[in-house]
């Protein structure tokens, strides 16, 4: 820090020259994100709430009260009637919130073993975090050839130390959903508790299900389903830090519970203790602005530019494209060039595409910040690459 004050000018120059060095979602070259230009209804709530701080939630009863209204809806689009939960940072924190309660019911159990998650190698990798922070033993469950959890091995690697399982609704590489009425179900009749993460797909899966005749089953209408994972900073549109964990009993999420001496609530069942109130109004006023109506536009937008890419990309005779796409993700590679290199001249024309790892492809994801136009400019460079 120097010595002497600057002027706001000053400053704000040097700030403008960082900026400017950021990529921008309205370039439309953000082709392996999952996170979008927030929606400027939501940059507006989000500003007006920006000293609020839901770490002290009696100082704060409006957006206190706004926080639990938010879970309620949630909980409902999710098929579930008075839900418990938090709007959090995003959907690692969910995660981690979800199966430290796993973690302390096990214990409850008074077993002896070291408790295993089973999980497949598709997850997301906040779960390698989770397995080093908990010390938990991971069990990873095989995958069909269609990367998506093997249903038929799963009740074999449960045994009396397995603490949780976790299934995928959009995986992070591929946009791939499990089986999860045949997980719920199993999960069920053994008495494990299943987590769901839908950190991406929570805010598609139920709209994408509207009138269909056989809807996409993944949430609370499932009774094996304890916990769900879904995050309004992707495809709800609100800017970040904004996740969201739901449980499907008060008793679950309590387990997270604090003594909080010398604030306004006697405790506190988040991980985070000061933290904002403006995630919260914002990821408020989203639902209520769009409602079901609206979110099911901004998806199918969404799912009608994958479906075009898909068809695009198919029709190149050099691309191979790993899978059939369920939600806005795409991933392929070609037999002229390896990934990297492929990646790095990509990267030359400034689209910045992601490398999956599992399997090894180029992925990309059609955030509603991407349009026909980009997507038609990117295939004309990747045609010539
Ligand atoms: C993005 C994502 C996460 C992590 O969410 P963050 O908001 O980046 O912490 C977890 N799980 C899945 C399936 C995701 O797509």
């Amino acid at each position: 820090m120097q010595q002497k004050r600057k002027s706001k000018d000053e400053v704000f120059n040097d700030l403008r020259k960082y900026h400017s060095q950021d990529m921008s979602y309205s370039s439309g070259k953000i082709l392996g994100s999952m996170c979008t230009h927030p929606d400027p209804i939501g940059i507006e709530a989000y500003n007006m709430f920006l000293d609020t701080n839901l770490g002290d939630p009696g100082l704060f009863k409006g957006t206190s009260m706004m926080e639990e209204e938010v879970i309620k809806s949630i909980g409902n689009l999710l098929h579930l009637d008075d839900a418990s939960g938090h709007i959090v940072t995003g959907g690692t924190e969910a995660n981690i919130m979800a199966i430290t309660v796993a973690k302390y019911l096990y214990q409850e159990k008074d077993n002896e073993g070291k408790p295993e998650l089973i999980l497949p190698k598709t997850s997301h990798f906040s779960f390698n975090k989770i397995i080093r922070m908990l010390d938990i033993k991971p069990v990873y469950v095989p995958l069909t050839s269609e990367y998506k959890i093997d249903t038929s091995k799963l009740e074999d690697l449960i045994n009396e130390n397995t603490m949780a399982i976790v299934a995928i609704a959009g995986t992070t590489e591929l946009g791939l959903i499990d089986d999860i009425p045949k997980i719920s179900d199993i999960a069920y009749s053994h008495g494990v508790y299943l987590h769901v993460d839908a950190a991406l797909g929570g805010f598609m899966i139920p709209f994408m299900n509207i009138g269909k005749e056989n809807p996409t089953r993944f949430d609370f209408e499932l009774r094996g389903v304890s916990s769900i994972t879904i995050d309004p900073h992707k495809m709800g549109l609100a800017p970040i830090p904004s996740g969201g964990i739901i449980f499907r009993k008060k008793e679950y999420l309590e387990k997270l519970a604090i003594k909080t001496p010398y604030l306004t609530k006697d405790n506190q069942t988040t991980i985070v203790g000061t933290r904002t109130g403006a995630s919260t109004a914002a990821t408020w006023t989203l639902l209520n602005y769009y409602g079901i109506e609206g979110y099911k536009q901004i998806g199918d937008n969404v799912i009608s530019l994958t479906d075009y890419t898909y068809k695009q990309l198919l029709d190149i005779p050099c691309i191979k494209l790993i899978h059939k796409p369920e939600l806005n993700v795409l991933a392929f590679i070609t037999d002229v060039m390896d990934v990297e290199s492929l990646h790095d001249k990509l990267l030359g024309y400034g689209w910045e595409v992601s490398i999956g790892e599992n399997p090894h492809a180029i992925r990309i994801v059609l955030m509603p910040h991407v349009k026909r136009e980009n997507i038609d400019a990117f295939l004309v460079d990747l045609k010539t690459v």
